[in-house]
């Protein structure tokens, strides 16, 4: 719920107050106040956190640091990011995307491959390996973390159970850390009614880290009523960049005529946003991955607009959203903080000695 600039309901999640930005006292700059005549208002309620998490952060760094320290090419199995702005960005600095690493011709082994932050299956530094490659393996290290629950639950003997979307690159990528057999993809109440293991006293799930926090919960009670010896991974595997930027969501799409996630559809947590979005009383909630994907005409008349952005979304296009708003609307942003995000993941001790500078991330953070 958005209150009032400077009145925080104390207890709630958005104890921190909302604050309206630009600053409205004072005298107005002239086209300010034409803009006040002819355009209607519209307040957007800026979610905080949103957009790049640490993970997506660090990945993007690596590739950058990567040609910046050996030079273009620099191959990239898959999408580094969901994010096709991402992607077009790295390209023209030189980053060359391949889906296998086959790809790479025989007079660039040389040169550096990244792996996406989604995480790789086990096959692939395999694989690598075998082509005699100078792999940057760029998985998130709380993908990482979700790796070493599920080996840990399979050397203590118990059939993993992976709770996830079939085919996503993190999906793919944790099932390949095992021998094939030893996980089950978990989607659906159906999966779970279907599911008959060996031995129920085994067993061990996981979570993809980027699925709805709401969702989910529901799952891991379903699996624990009918499996009540199942074990949890030691820690929760939804990352706190999901849950954090869920629960923004949650806390300012009530009563919004519009919510609008910038995001890709192939982001998972993108997605999910817009589901949460709509579930807390958004009364319309889009994905659109830039402004000029916004539908005008579907939107009709709105006063007061939500707006946040996936963990691969870069902050540049978010502004791009909000100034194309600027032009049909009065607009007054209030920032919805609801949490402080201070994670960071430092890159591989091999880039390490090469400088980032603020202009290297401009094409992502503006
Ligand atoms: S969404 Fe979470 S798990 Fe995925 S890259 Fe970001 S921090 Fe890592």
């Amino acid at each position: 719920m958005v209150r009032p600039p400077g009145r925080p309901n104390p207890g709630s999640a958005l104890d921190m107050p909302i604050l309206p930005t630009p600053f409205r006292g004072g005298p107005q700059p002239e086209n300010e106040m034409l803009d006040r005549v002819t355009k209607p208002p519209l307040t957007i309620r800026l979610c905080q956190p949103r957009g790049f998490c640490a993970g997506v952060d660090r990945a993007i760094q690596i590739v950058v640091l990567a040609l910046k320290k050996y030079g273009a090419p620099v191959y990239v199995r898959h999408e580094i990011v969901h994010n096709r702005y991402v992607v077009e960005g790295l390209q023209t600095l030189g980053a060359v995307f391949i889906e296998e690493l086959s790809e790479i011709p025989p007079q660039h082994r040389e040169c550096p491959v990244v792996f996406s932050a989604h995480g790789v299956p086990k096959s692939v530094p395999a694989d690598a390996e075998a082509r005699n490659l100078f792999y940057l393996d760029a998985t998130c290290p709380l993908v990482s973390k979700v790796h070493k629950q599920a080996m840990r639950h399979q050397r203590l003997g118990r059939h993993v159970l992976l709770i996830g979307h079939a085919g996503h690159p993190e999906v793919i990528g944790t099932m390949g850390q095992l021998p094939e057999g030893a996980v089950t993809l978990i989607e659906s109440d159906a999966d779970v009614r279907n599911f008959e293991p060996a031995d129920p006293a085994a067993l061990g799930f996981v979570t993809q880290t980027t699925l709805s926090v709401e969702d989910t919960a529901g799952l891991i009670r379903a699996l624990r009523e009918k499996f009540p010896l199942i074990h949890a991974s030691a820690a929760e595997s939804i990352c706190y960049a999901t849950t954090n930027r869920q629960e923004a969501v949650k806390e300012t799409a009530a009563g919004a005529d519009l919510f609008l996630v910038v995001g890709a559809p192939n982001s998972s947590n993108s997605m999910r946003l817009v589901e949460v979005a709509e579930r807390a009383g958004a009364r319309m909630s889009l994905l659109v991955q830039r402004a000029s994907e916004i539908p005008w005409d579907r939107i009709g008349k709105i006063s007061t607009l939500g707006l946040s952005a996936g963990a691969s979304a870069p902050e540049i296009i978010v502004d791009e959203i909000v100034n194309a708003f600027r032009a049909r609307f009065d607009v007054t942003v209030e920032l919805a903080i609801t949490a402080t995000e201070t994670e960071e993941f430092p890159v591989m001790r091999v880039l390490r000695d090469v400088e980032l500078t603020k202009a290297d991330m401009a094409f992502v953070n503006g």
